[in-house]
Parts: structure tokens; sequence; C-alpha cells
């Protein structure tokens, strides 16, 4: 797109400042129902349902957890078992050894380190092996202290394309959009934006006509 255009459009939809509110507002009125897709019932099924969506579909890791929860209940249940056990039990989630891996080690820092809970800010979530920036969000938004906000494929592409943030990034939008996103907003606004981008804002085929923010948007086709 050339940049007269985007400096065009930029300037036909206003600051982001003045946007970001209606841009919450509206889709979380058109999303009702964004949620996390994992399904769990516990903190620890929730942090291990999260590592383990790493590379593959939320539907795909709900298959497998239905199963591997109802066998592993608390963290000693995973290192009860061999590593060759544990990988058959999560191979439908794909990569399936370093997966293991990662489990084990967390469950052995969970029991040494935490009295067998989840912990639950960034820092002590950073520590677990295979816990990386995105998971440690996801989790800790979850367990309602969220600390930072999500960025997927999708809050990535949304970002961009509404012009709340021009970094590739994903440290760096995460950055942008704390400074931009109301603190209350942090847990849903990610939420918010992959269903968005699931349902309307397609990567390939944005339907612009049908969305609700198109007139807050510098990227609508519309
Ligand atoms: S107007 Fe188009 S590009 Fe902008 S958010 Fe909506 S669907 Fe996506």
């Amino acid at each position: 797109m050339p940049r007269s255009y985007i400096h065009e459009a930029r300037k036909r939809v206003g600051p982001k400042r003045a946007r970001i509110r209606p841009i919450i507002e509206r889709l979380a009125v058109e999303h009702q129902d964004a949620a996390i897709a994992l399904e769990f019932t516990r903190p620890l099924e929730l942090l291990v349902s999260v590592m383990l969506s790493a590379q593959t579909t939320d539907v795909n890791v709900n298959r497998v957890t239905e199963k591997l929860f109802a066998k592993y209940r608390r963290p000693e249940d995973y290192l009860a078992v061999p590593q060759e056990e544990l990988e058959r039990d999560i191979y439908a989630t794909g990569f399936y050894r370093q997966k293991a891996r990662s489990l084990r080690g967390t469950m052995q820092i969970l029991i040494e380190e935490f009295d067998g809970e989840v912990p639950r800010t960034l820092p002590e979530l950073l520590r677990l092996p295979g816990v990386a920036r995105k998971t440690a969000n996801v989790v800790a938004a979850e367990l309602g202290h969220p600390q930072g906000i999500v960025v997927d494929t999708h809050v990535r592409r949304l970002s961009q394309r509404l012009g709340l943030t021009k970094q590739e990034d994903p440290v760096k939008i995460e950055r942008d959009l704390m400074k931009l996103v109301p603190r209350e907003d942090w847990g849903r606004f990610p939420h918010l934006l992959i269903w968005h981008g699931r349902r309307v804002c397609d990567a390939r085929r944005p339907r612009c006509e049908d969305c609700v923010v198109n007139d807050l948007c510098p990227s609508s086709r519309v």
C-alpha cells in the first residue's frame, strides 16, 4: 500500500488513543462469547493446555487433554510415569518429545518451589521450562492476574491493521498495546482481537464490509 494512502487513512480515522475505547466496546458487543477455547477446570490443567497448544490447534489440544487430565491430576503424576508414556499420551499435539520434557521439568519446579501450585506472576511463570512470554501471559490472564497482553498471530495482524502499532516483533507490539489499552481490559482485549480475526478480519480476505469497526480502521477497504 503506498505510504501516502496509509497516511491519509490514518488521518481519516483519527489518533489511536481516541479510537481504542470504541474499538474495545464494539468488539465486546460483537463477540460476547470471546474467551479462551482451551478446556480446563483447574490452574494446573490451564498451564498444561497452554503448553501443549504450541504449534497446534485448541481443538486438537482439547481432544488430547480430555483423557490426559483424567490420568494426570497432580504435578507428581507427570513424573510418576516414564517419559515415553507421557510422550504417547500427548503425541497428537505434535512436538511431543520436547513438550513432554518441558512438562516434566515444569512439574518438578512446581513441586520443589511452589508447593505443587501454579504461580501467578510473570517472572515466576517464566522460570518454568517451556513457558515463554505468550504462555505466561495467557496463564496469568486466565487466572485473573493479567500482567501483559497476549500477542498471537491474530493480535499481531489486527493491531497492525487497526493502526495500533507499527511494530512487527511481538514483544514490541505488546509494549505498544500495554501503553494504549486500559489496564482493566488487558485480559479480554486479546480474546476480542482473536475472535474478530477468526470471524471477520481474516488474514487473506478481511470482510471489511461486515466489520463493526470499519470506520475506526485505517486498513478498511470500504
Ligand atoms: S475494517 Fe477490515 S481490516 Fe479493518 S479490522 Fe475490520 S475487517 Fe479488519
